[in-house]
């Protein structure tokens, strides 16, 4: 079967993506990736084709700091996604219908994907890699009032975005058609029906398939201490005051392990405390291998990879949508939610969460259920089915 996949620009979009396309590969299926040109080879490694459309993305011509920019202004990101979406139906659509997919499927984000498969009348599959979005989950993950009240008052500036979609054919009606899930489209999921918030308001359209975790040996353990691990992702990180804080607050009692993200050179930190290490860039599965607690933004993948390894977590959201996957680990008990970061609280937060065995004990039954989800295999047959 001949297959057309799109994403946007994330490695945290296209890394769960990986296995099922692999999966889908070794089937003997054609997977044509439309990607960008710092994911090409690890797409090729899983025997996709690979058609890189940086010259199209609106994100790709803006500086970096415009993912954090897109994370929080919902009427900027409306902008760059119909922007994108256009560059892409002029450039895309003749060499789409030339190749002739059987089904299509696009991130969640990657609205342009949906709307080329709607105009050319191929089945259409949603690729979800945060938690699926309907108007029961929104309320559980507790989208904040201030949000909404920003997303109302970029309301006119979103609409003429979505007016030059609609001049283009494509028939968007609200926002909500972007952002939102529906029970009429085919959808993968990448966690388990357990961690869903509201998992039971979904169709039977939807697969749950769990996280796609790459498994890394443990990192040795150099003392015997507790190990904490502290990231804020490797979008939103240029937060050295925070780093300082954790070191203050943690250092004479823990191993702790930093990963500071780019913007932040390590050595600005100052000099380390014995049984702390700090790296712009580390693997991170491996520090979860072994790890007691992590304090984290809150990052869909982030969240899934502790949580797979059954560690608890200290919870430090910094855009809504990390807000509703920490308030949904809140709920089950498998983490704490750091208010302010003083140091007093981080270490309380820490404390907490290493010493009341619960919050280890519901990370691991979260970890039960990832890991009977069903994984790449599930998904791929979700998405086949949806072509028939
Ligand atoms: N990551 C990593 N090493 C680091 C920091 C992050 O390998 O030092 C990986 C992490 O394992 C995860 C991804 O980067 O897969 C971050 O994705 P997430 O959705 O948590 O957050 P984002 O970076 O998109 O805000």
């Amino acid at each position: 079967m001949k297959l057309a996949w799109f994403c946007i620009p994330a490695a945290g979009h296209t890394n769960p993506t990986l296995e099922v396309v692999r999966t889908l590969t070794e089937a003997g299926h054609h997977v044509r990736y439309y990607s960008f040109q710092a994911f090409r080879e690890k797409l090729e490694a899983v025997g996709a084709e690979v058609v890189t459309i940086d010259d199209y993305c609106a994100e790709m011509k803006l500086g970096p700091d415009a993912g954090v920019r897109i994370a929080k202004d919902t009427a900027f990101a409306t902008k760059v996604l119909a922007d994108t979406t256009l560059a892409v139906d002029e450039a895309l659509l003749d060499d789409l219908r030339a190749y002739g997919p059987e089904v299509i499927v696009a991130d969640s984000m990657a609205m342009w994907g949906k709307l080329l498969a709607i105009k050319l009348g191929v089945p259409f599959v949603c690729s979800t890699t945060t938690f699926a979005f309907n108007q029961h989950s929104a309320k559980v993950m507790k989208q904040s009032l201030w949000d909404l009240v920003k997303l109302l008052l970029g309301m006119p500036k979103i609409n003429r975005e979505l007016k030059r979609l609609q001049d283009k054919g494509y028939a968007v009606k609200s926002i909500l058609d972007v952002v939102q899930n529906d029970n009429d489209t085919n959808t993968v999921v990448y966690t388990s029906d357990y961690f869903q918030p509201c998992a039971d308001t979904f169709s039977d359209k939807y697969a749950f398939v769990g996280p796609s975790v790459r498994e890394a040996a443990p990192l040795p353990r150099t003392s015997d201490r507790k190990r904490v691990y502290i990231s804020m992702g490797t979008v939103n990180n240029d937060m050295p005051a925070l780093y300082r804080t954790c070191i203050a607050a943690l250092a004479d009692r823990y191993e702790l392990i930093l990963s500071v993200g780019k913007s932040v050179d390590p050595a600005s930190l100052g000099e380390l405390p014995p049984h702390v290490t700090a790296a712009q860039h580390v693997d991170q599965m491996a520090v979860l291998a072994d790890c007691d607690a992590f304090l984290t933004h809150c990052g869909m993948n982030s969240v899934s990879e502790a949580l797979y390894c059954g560690v608890p977590l200290v919870l430090f959201p910094q855009t809504a949508e990390q807000q509703g996957v920490a308030n949904r680990t809140a709920e089950l008990g498998a983490g704490v939610l750091l208010g302010r970061a003083s140091a007093d609280s981080i270490r309380a937060a820490v404390d907490k969460v290493i010493t009341d065995s619960s919050f280890r004990e519901e990370a691991a039954k979260i970890a039960r259920s990832f890991r009977e989800a069903g994984g790449a295999p599930k998904a791929a047959e979700a998405i086949l089915r949806a072509a028939q």
